[in-house]
């Protein structure tokens, strides 16, 4: 009997990344030149050339058989090599790599969207009867993917303020905690979004770290088997901080998640989304995502390979961009405030953005002196920023959510969420900080 278990000679592999010099650990900017990828396997190509194929030729019949014994769960550890492009390719499988550099993870997924990213992970990980705790509010989508569509499978949810403090979420890990016995579940994921859009309220992680080891209880937290029956995740969209200025797996998630759209991407040409955490979470994900498809195509994985190299220039800038233009804007008379991170009043918002942040982002809100005329009057007249839904982009984006991605929540969740008629909210590019300075400035004159 040949045993397909044993590694088929003839497996061409990369060359493992290199990651370190002596003791010294290469940095993320560093290893994104090159990890994950052989130019000795591709015509000595030093890019990594996009691989158009829908599905691999085998080196022989017994390698087919290892392959699909990891593509189907039959062996842990996923696929040791090419098989079908539902399932992985190669600019993917180099993408996954970089990206898991970023957050210290151990294994990264990508997704043709963030919300494909954000919906498989919750069908991978939730069965009929559990419980999902979600931080509020979440990205519309999200929070009507919990809401709507996780209910038609017996999944419900508790949900609680993004600012909440470790009282709060002992309550409501408490709640949730008999809700799921109720329904014969249990608490299968807490889902955080930090900071919180458009708010900009920010989730103490670690705290729901603790709280989560207590109320569920050490044994369920740190349990090592299927992590779909007994353990609960905590998982934080990232996507307004990441990579660059917030590292939530540091502070005690498990699981990240990106809409690759944004910051990642930074060039607002492409949408796509990732996960990426310790591989007992992202194991049961990547077998849903081979059922279902989602996978990003090759296309967007090369054009985010591109985008890896430059996206610690681009935040750095961006960054750099939106502290001068929000020093700039709090001074001037027609702002009545700023929801800027660089700027929290708060004391204990202040000291959840000190232990988890290590950068106030670039993207924030402008609440105009007046309502809706007057925002619509600031937005029609500006120049160099781009009236436009998104955030992240190398370009400055200027949007008003309560008339846009807000339009359709209602009145009374609005005024409880701050998301009034004067709230613009700007996400700021890589241009000259000074031009972006000159129009805003026109542009309230206008106002
Ligand atoms: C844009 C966004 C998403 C959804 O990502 P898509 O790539 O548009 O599917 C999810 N979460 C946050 C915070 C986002 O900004």
């Amino acid at each position: 009997m040949t045993d397909s278990t044993d590694k088929p000679s003839a497996l061409r592999k990369p060359k493992a990344t290199i990651t370190h010099i002596g003791e010294r650990k290469l940095s993320p900017a560093t290893l994104m030149m090159g990890a994950g990828y052989d130019p000795q396997l591709s015509e000595g190509s030093l890019k990594p050339p996009m691989f158009l194929t829908s599905t691999f030729a085998f080196e022989s019949a017994a390698a087919g058989k290892h392959h699909f014994e990891g593509i189907t769960g039959k062996r842990p550890g996923g696929a040791e090599g090419l098989v079908y492009s539902r399932f992985n390719g190669p600019n993917q499988q180099i993408l996954e790599e970089r990206l898991a550099i970023w957050d210290g993870a151990e294994e990264a997924l990508c997704f043709s969207s963030g919300m494909t990213a954000i919906t498989v992970l919750m069908l991978a990980l939730c069965n009929a009867g559990d419980v999902i705790v979600h931080s509020g509010p979440l990205y519309a989508a999200s929070e009507g993917f919990v809401a709507k569509h996780m209910s038609r499978f017996g999944v419900t949810y508790v949900d609680f303020p993004a600012g909440a403090t470790r009282a709060e979420m002992d309550a409501v890990l408490e709640q949730a905690k008999a809700q799921a016995a109720a329904n014969g579940g249990k608490v299968a994921m807490i889902y955080l979004e930090s900071p919180a859009n458009p708010t900009n309220a920010l989730v103490d992680i670690e705290a729901m770290r603790d709280a989560r080891d207590e109320v569920l209880g050490r044994a369920q937290a740190a349990e090592g088997g299927s992590a779909s029956q007994n353990s609960c995740p905590i998982a934080i969209d990232n996507t307004f901080l990441g990579p660059l200025w917030q590292r939530p797996l540091d502070h005690g998630a498990d699981i990240v998640v990106y809409s690759l759209t944004k910051y990642v991407g930074g060039h607002s040409d492409l949408v796509a989304g990732s996960i990426a955490g310790a591989r007992r979470w992202m194991t049961p994900v990547r077998m849903l995502r081979n059922t279902m498809g989602g996978i990003c195509d090759p296309n967007t994985a090369w054009m985010l390979l591109r985008s890896l190299e430059t996206v610690e220039l681009r935040m750095t800038r961006a960054g750099e961009n939106a502290a001068k233009v929000c020093a700039f804007l709090r001074q001037h008379p027609k702002v009545e405030g700023l929801g800027y991170l660089g700027f929290i009043e708060d004391a204990r918002q202040q000291d959840i953005y000190r232990r988890h942040c290590t950068g106030a982002g670039s993207t924030f809100s402008l609440f105009i002196k007046g309502g809706e005329a007057e925002a619509f009057r600031f937005l029609d007249s500006l120049t160099i920023a781009k009236l436009a839904v998104s955030l992240g982009g190398t370009e400055t984006l200027a949007s008003l959510p309560a008339a846009m991605t807000h339009l359709s929540v209602p009145d009374e969740r609005k005024a409880q969420l701050g998301i009034t008629d004067n709230l613009v909210r700007i996400s700021i590019g890589i241009e000259d900080a000074d031009d972006l300075i000159a129009d805003f400035d026109q542009a309230l004159g206008k106002v």
